[in-house]
C-alpha cells in the first residue's frame, strides 16, 4: 500500500491570521484563518505526519520568549483537536534573520528535524503549504509539492518569478479541492 503522504504547513497566514509588522506574542492574538481548523480535520486523515514550520524572529529579537510562543502552540494544538483534527509537530525557528541560522526559512533545517523525528516522511511524497516565497524555496529545495495561499503582498514580488505547483486562496479551498478526483491527488 502507497505510504500516505506529508504535510508540511506554514502557521501564519494559513492556520492563523498574521498580524502584519507584528507577531503573535499570546494566545489571545491567535484567531484561525476562517475554515483553516476544519481544513486540517478534513486533511488530517490522508496525510501520514502533518507538521508545521514557522519562522519566530520575534524571540531572537526579544519581542517574545519560548514560553509566550509555548502558548500559543498550546491554543493552537487545541483549537485544531476540537474540530477534529491533529498537528503531530510543530518546529519553529526562534532566530533572528541575520542569525545565519540553518533552521529560518527558506532554509531546511526544520524539515529536516521533522524527518528525523518521523523518519517514515518523505520529502518526494510531501506537500508544502504556504504563503510567503520562503515556503515555496523550501518546498522546492526539498522536492515536496508546493502549494501557495494568497494573502502575503510583501512577497508578491519575489513570487510572480517562482514555479509553484498549486495555488488556493486559502488552506480550506485546498483541502476540499485536494480530493477533487485526478487533481491533485494524482501522484
Ligand atoms: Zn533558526
Amino acid at each position: 500500500m502507497k505510504q500516505k503522504p506529508s504535510l508540511f504547513l506554514d502557521r501564519d497566514g494559513v492556520i492563523n491570521r498574521r498580524l502584519p509588522g507584528d507577531y503573535v506574542r499570546h494566545p489571545e492574538d491567535f484567531h484561525p484563518v476562517k475554515g483553516a481548523l476544519q481544513a486540517i480535520a478534513l486533511l488530517a486523515p490522508h496525510f501520514g505526519r502533518i507538521v508545521v514550520v514557522t519562522n519566530q524572529a520575534g524571540i531572537g529579537k526579544g519581542l517574545m520568549d519560548e514560553r509566550d510562543l509555548d502558548a500559543v502552540h498550546r491554543k493552537m494544538q487545541a483549537l485544531v483537536q476540537a474540530a477534529g483534527g491533529r498537528l503531530d509537530g510543530i518546529y519553529f525557528c526562534p532566530h533572528h534573520p541575520d542569525a545565519g541560522c540553518a533552521c529560518r526559512k527558506p532554509a531546511t533545517g526544520m524539515a529536516l528535524q521533522a524527518r528525523s523525528d518521523f523518519p517514515e516522511i518523505d520529502f518526494k511524497n510531501a506537500w508544502m503549504v504556504g504563503d510567503s516565497a520562503s515556503d515555496m524555496q523550501l518546498g522546492h529545495s526539498l522536492g515536496m509539492r508546493t502549494v501557495l495561499i494568497d494573502g502575503k503582498f510583501e512577497d508578491a514580488a519575489a513570487l510572480a518569478s517562482m514555479t509553484v505547483d498549486y495555488r488556493f486562496g486559502s488552506l480550506l479551498d485546498f483541502a476540499t479541492r485536494f480530493f477533487e478526483k485526478n487533481k491533485l491527488n494524482a501522484p
